[in-house]
């Protein structure tokens, strides 16, 4: 397995030039996608998917790219962005031609990607991302726009964006720790290379690996540049658990915890549940009674422009400043509650499997990546799939796989949890405790799944 992985490697070094025109071609599609939506109207009815740009381009991008591209994070790791994304293909590209300036000490903040994933997900509600061509540019589209003017200024040809700015790459460097494959660093070979002064040609890795000392997924993009690099470093099937379990350890972080408790399994599922939620609409309307009663009407009207609050009178779609301020303060009270929550319980866990140490909490709660990469699938497949019930699909199944892969990321996250705490402690009693409160922590996350799928 390992011996045909590597061939697969060095036959995508091989194919570099292939696949440099790949990438240039998803970026006139994605171009194309994203800008000529925006000068044609708004789908009436009887528009679908084949016959009308606007709701063809809505399911490329929130049906199909979006959804897989993150379940491809979890089983090729971030090939995606060292392959195809058009925002790392054009921030490389710009910076071969721009200043080359070193990058400055507050790009490498390490809460970019926490701050990135909050706001772009928070700001994406307020404008109806998903729903409308217009929003998506200002989103994607100043996304892209931020790639190329960082590339202009930053590095000789390197990925400064997507290491440090881009707003997913924290959620991609999460998921693409449960790959199983990576680029495996063989150190022996690597000191043999080095003993026997053979040549090698320094190996352009666009997002700044330290290659001799790679260990995990999380900042490789899966380029392939460096497959065979002084025949020390392969593509490698590993197991699914190894860079949690092992690399966890050492290298979990306070703002990856954060991005997990408080991002992906609060953020994110509020985002996704406020439309649904009959809690948002109840207190929305005790609000709008309370503002009525006491004639404050400013906040009820819907005369902010459509880049600040969805504003889209002509198909009767328009956010009043009463509902941005519910839809953030909404989403950020779930965020508070489930984060809260889930470290309570990871910490109560931390205590049962031994002493106290918030390595250990950040360690365990990257046994939360399962739950969290999939529970946010599942939460943009709803588009998904309401675009293709709209095309009179009949998707019987999709309560039965739903359900299926929740099940799924629970037995995961319980299986790296149990080989976490068996590094701590060899007691089975205290091991026990230990997946019970991280039991309870899925179960609360399954809980606000259950409402959004099952039960609202
Ligand atoms: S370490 Fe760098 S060069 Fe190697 S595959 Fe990853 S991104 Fe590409």
């Amino acid at each position: 397995m390992r011996v045909s992985l590597a061939r697969v490697g060095d036959w995508l070094r091989d194919h570099a030039r292939a696949i440099r025109a790949v990438q240039w071609v998803l970026v006139l599609v994605y171009g194309f996608l994203l800008l000529v939506p925006v000068f044609l109207p708004l789908p009436d009815d009887s528009a679908r998917i084949l016959n009308n740009l606007t709701l063809f381009a809505q399911f490329v991008f929130w049906g199909i790219w979006w959804p897989f591209v993150l379940l491809s994070m979890v089983l090729f790791g971030r090939l995606w962005c060292g392959m195809l994304c058009p925002e790392g293909s054009l921030t490389e590209w710009t910076s071969r031609h721009g200043l080359g300036r070193a990058i400055p000490r507050w790009m490498r903040w390490n809460g970019w990607p926490v701050v990135g994933f909050a706001s772009t997900t928070l700001y994406g509600q307020l404008v109806s991302v998903y729903q409308y061509p217009k929003a998506a540019m200002l989103v994607l589209g100043g996304s892209t726009l931020a790639a190329i003017a960082v590339g202009l200024v930053y590095t000789r040809g390197k990925r400064a964006w997507c290491r440090h700015l881009c707003p997913v790459t924290g959620v991609f460097a999460l998921l693409g720790k449960l790959a199983p494959m990576h680029y495996r660093v063989d150190e022996t070979r690597w000191l043999e290379s080095a003993k026997n002064r053979r040549i090698t040609i320094a190996v352009d890795c666009a997002p700044l690996m330290p290659l001799r000392h790679m260990k995990g997924n999380s900042g490789c993009h899966m380029c392939a540049r460096c497959s065979g690099y002084r025949d020390a470093i392969s593509l490698s099937a590993r197991s699914p658990a190894q860079e949690v379990v092992e690399l966890g350890a050492v290298e979990a972080t306070a703002w990856q915890t954060v991005l997990i408790l408080y991002g992906l399994l609060g953020i994110a599922i509020g985002a996704f549940h406020w439309t649904a939620s009959p809690w948002f609409i109840a207190v929305k309307q005790a609000c709008a009674d309370w503002l009525a009663a006491r004639d404050i009407v400013w906040p009820l009207e819907n005369n902010a422009p459509w880049w600040l609050l969805t504003h889209y009178p002509q198909v009767n779609d328009t956010f009043t400043w009463l509902d941005g301020g519910m839809i953030v303060a909404y989403i950020l009270a779930t965020s508070l509650l489930l984060g809260s929550t889930l470290s309570l319980c990871l910490a109560v866990a931390v205590r049962s499997g031994g002493r106290w140490h918030w390595q250990r909490f950040h360690h365990l709660a990257q046994s939360l990546i399962p739950q969290a990469g999939i529970g946010v699938f599942l939460g943009l497949s709803t588009l998904t799939v309401s675009l293709l019930k709209a095309e009179g699909l009949h998707l019987w199944w999709v309560s039965g796989a739903r359900l299926g892969l929740l099940l799924l990321a629970n037995v995961w996250s319980l299986w790296l949890a149990r080989g976490i705490v068996r590094g701590w402690t060899p007691d089975r009693a205290r091991q026990s405790g230990a997946l019970v409160a991280v039991a309870l922590a899925l179960l609360a996350v399954d809980g606000a799944w259950a409402l959004l799928f099952w039960y609202w």
